[in-house]
């Protein structure tokens, strides 16, 4: 480690995070810069080496968050109006991991407003830019982390992943990213949007880095009931020999770009040993309407929170006891938060409930039950993360059903539980990164990361 071997200092380090996140700033990637704390955090780990003290294993590496991870440092903002003027006295115990082995914290990133979105243009803040066209969408929800990584800003970041948002921008910026099994990283901390699908997870230039960050991040937190019992550090890594391709994700809504990338894995994968096996998965084609019921219904639920009263924004425009709720929702919100709302109550109101909330579910467990038949015939799926690379700023923005339609292929893993890793996959001939993912069965995290520095 250069830091420990004094090659370098923590504090070099972090200047030179710093400075490039400014040079960077049209890409619009922080919402916040913490100049001040992450300098003092080098200074003491800086201080600490200097006396021969033990530091911990990211000691002075600069990483940046998602802006939905709270933390005394800055205001967590989820990008949005309605907590921005909130300091959260907690910290998320995630970045409590990380933190207690020295990576310093340089910045919060922008993100599609309490991460609903697939580009990162329902930001309160604006959109972030794509690390290869300053024209294009940066993927979201996570879009900001993607791009700090992909720009060499960082060493990694961290996302959250509810239907894609770590996998989809880390494949359009030709990155890391993984979502790992639900419940192996406690979400203690994070503000939630779907609370039976949401992942934390991160963004990395290298596989090995994945796997150090999940060592140090995995495991049980009495302050997250979901997190599973650590099982990373012990699980086995089993020898891929079958990869899965999907049927039913070969249709004409793929592009050109995204099917030549899938394609040249598949040589690769065949002149390197690996057994193609085909797979049909008709369940599948429900995911993406099972997820936007599903998912808008516990957004309705987990939103409900911010009422103007506990914490953040507080219209001005009150007269009475209910237009603090009204005023300060209606002002707080973004257009795709209150869209969600709306779907989210009617899909659980009484008349409508059996009809669509508890159809979905129905079918969501035949999407699982089809996972557990497919990891039977194959070890790992590989899949494009989006059907297409990277889309123009303001191309889908205003039709929220193309947008959803971006989520085809990232949703249907998340309503299973199951881990998904997006590997880069080259760029395509119009230079835009192309990635693909990885999936398991639950806990083979591991296997995943593994198997991706075998195709490295
Ligand atoms: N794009 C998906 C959505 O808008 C996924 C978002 C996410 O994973 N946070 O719901």
């Amino acid at each position: 480690m250069k830091i420990a071997n004094k090659t370098v200092t923590a504090t070099q380090l972090v200047k030179d995070a710093l400075e490039k996140a400014k040079h960077f700033e049209e890409y619009n990637i922080f919402t916040f810069l913490n100049e001040e704390g992450a300098l003092r955090k080098a200074a003491e780990i800086d201080a600490k080496i200097a006396k021969g003290e033990k530091v911990g294993k990211l000691a002075g590496v600069p990483y940046a968050f998602k802006d939905n991870f709270l933390s005394p440092e800055g205001p967590t903002t989820a990008s949005s109006k309605i907590l921005s003027p909130l300091v959260s006295p907690i910290t998320a115990t995630a970045i409590k991991k990380l933190e207690a082995e020295g990576a310093i914290m340089i910045g919060r990133t922008n993100m599609d407003s309490f991460a609903h979105g697939s580009s990162t243009e329902n930001s309160y803040f604006g959109p972030t830019l794509n690390s290869a066209d300053k024209t294009r969408v940066a993927g979201g929800s996570s879009g900001g982390s993607a791009v700090a990584v992909a720009l060499d800003i960082v060493e990694f970041a961290t996302g959250t992943d509810t239907g894609g948002s770590i996998r989809q921008p880390a494949s359009f910026n030709g990155i890391y990213g993984l979502k790992p099994t639900y419940g192996t990283i406690s979400r203690y901390g994070v503000v939630a949007m779907a609370s039976s699908t949401d992942c934390i997870g991160f963004f990395t230039k290298t596989p090995d880095d994945m796997d150090l960050l999940m060592s140090i991040t995995a495991g049980q937190d009495a302050n997250d009931l979901t997190t599973l019992p650590d099982y990373y550090e012990t699980s086995e890594i089993k020898e891929v020999k079958k990869v899965g391709i999907i049927k039913e994700f070969d249709n004409d809504s793929v592009s050109s770009e995204l099917k030549s990338a899938l394609n040249k894995k598949v040589d690769q994968l065949k002149k390197q040993g690996y057994e193609i096996v085909e797979l049909s998965m008709p369940a599948l084609k429900y995911a993406l309407a099972v997820y936007y019921i599903i998912v808008p219904a516990e957004i309705a639920s987990n939103l409900s929170r911010y009422d103007g009263i506990r914490y953040g924004y507080r219209s001005d425009n009150i007269t009475d006891l209910e237009s603090i709720y009204t005023s300060s929702r209606n002002e707080g919100f973004m257009d795709e938060n209150k869209r969600r709302i709306m779907i989210g109550n009617f899909v659980l109101s009484s008349g409508f409930y059996d009809a669509y909330y508890l159809k979905a579910q129905k079918a969501r467990t035949l999407i699982i039950k089809e996972y557990e038949e497919a990891f039977k015939k194959c070890d790992v799926i590989l899949t494009p993360v989006a059907p297409n690379q990277a889309f123009k700023l303001g191309e889908k923005i205003n039709d929220p059903v193309s947008m959803y339609l971006e989520d085809v292929m990232s949703v249907p893993i998340n309503l299973a539980g199951l881990p998904g890793l997006t590997i880069p996959a080259g760029t395509g001939e119009n230079g835009l990164p192309t990635g693909l993912q990885l999936i398991g069965p639950r806990r083979s995290d591991k296997t995943l990361i593994n198997f991706a520095k075998e195709l490295a």
